[in-house]
């Protein structure tokens, strides 16, 4: 699932393609009526408002909180997008096809029952990728350019808020702090993770309502560096030691940022590309491998709490 680097990456690729462009069509295949949904766009009634809503209106600013984006509209309105599993955004040229074949493009205001869109056969390599082709959401663009949602599980969740009070809505609400900001201080984090004593630090660094935006992967790397075992938990954890995990929780999340996000599953930036910090993991998905510290460990894996743990037999310390 993306993480922090990821929606970070995607968030930055949208302030450089669509900022300033007003959305002339939306068109989705999702479709449930599962009661979940009913605030989403895969529930049919609700893509319709939403459809009504935002066509016609400009896209002012894109910014991230947590795990979501925020894509905010010139009539108040904020298009609230969560990836989940396999979800990412591309931008490019994409064209409307009745059965996948690019030669039979459906004719201008005239949308088929089983359309399918394919990106335009001139685009850019990338956008042709498998993994960039499962699309369930199309937002049109005055420049006849496309912003798409791919996604092959259908975990993503799509919705529309109002911006003025939409840090009170119950999507957002819950969040903990932004560990990227200037306020995520030492205090706060020992705060907030003190607030969950008993469980393990890896499911406690991964609860979005303790800090906000850190998922497997880069649990597993902060806890890695810090040399702490992902079953420690925090009443156990000496100061010094708490200290070193939020030592690395700010370096690690921008070292996934510097190489554009990780693409060990789904994941791809606006331009259909692959990040690379999964070349870059010390644990995560490590299994089996030497210890890169040298120290005569190896990376085992372990459930915790229903997540993969990855970590070094040797230098990763249970409190
Ligand atoms: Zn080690």
């Amino acid at each position: 699932m993306p993480e922090l680097p990821e929606v970070h990456t995607t968030v930055e690729g949208l302030k450089e393609t669509v900022i300033g462009l007003t959305i002339s069509d939306v068109w989705t295949n999702y479709k449930s009526l599962y009661p979940p949904y009913k605030n989403q766009i895969k529930n049919p009634s609700f893509f319709n408002k939403f459809k009504k809503e935002v066509i016609g209106t400009t896209i002012t600013s894109a910014e991230r909180r947590h795990k979501n984006i925020l894509i905010h509209l010139s009539s108040g309105k904020t298009i609230l997008i969560h990836m989940k599993m396999t979800g990412h955004l591309l931008y490019g040229h994409y064209i409307q096809t009745k059965d996948g074949n690019t030669k039979s493009q459906a004719p201008k205001n005239k949308q088929w029952k089983n359309a399918t869109w394919k990106p335009h056969p001139a685009e850019r390599e990338s956008l042709h990728d498998p993994f960039n082709r499962h699309l369930r959401l199309v937002f049109t663009f005055s420049n006849n350019k496309q912003l798409v949602l791919s996604d092959m599980r259908k975990f993503a969740k799509v919705t529309l808020l109002d911006t003025p009070t939409l840090h009170e809505s119950d999507e957002l609400s819950p969040l903990g702090p932004e560990p990227l900001e200037k306020t995520f201080t030492f205090k706060v984090f020992q705060e907030r993770i003190l607030k969950k004593p008993t469980a393990p630090i890896k499911t406690v660094l991964m609860d979005q309502t303790i800090i906000a935006g850190i998922g497997n992967i880069y649990s597993d790397e902060i806890l890695f560096m810090a040399g702490v075992h992902p079953e420690s938990i925090p009443k156990n954890i000496p100061e010094e030691k708490l200290q070193d995990i939020f030592s690395h929780i700010k370096p690690t999340l921008k070292k996934g940022i510097r190489f554009g996000g990780d693409s060990t599953s789904d994941y791809r930036d606006i331009t259909g590309s692959k990040g690379s910090f999964q070349g870059k993991h010390n644990a995560y998905r490590k299994t089996g491998e030497v210890c890169s510290k040298n120290d005569g460990g190896e990376i085992v894996r372990k459930v915790v709490r229903g997540r993969s743990a990855h970590f070094c037999s040797k230098h990763q310390t249970k409190y």
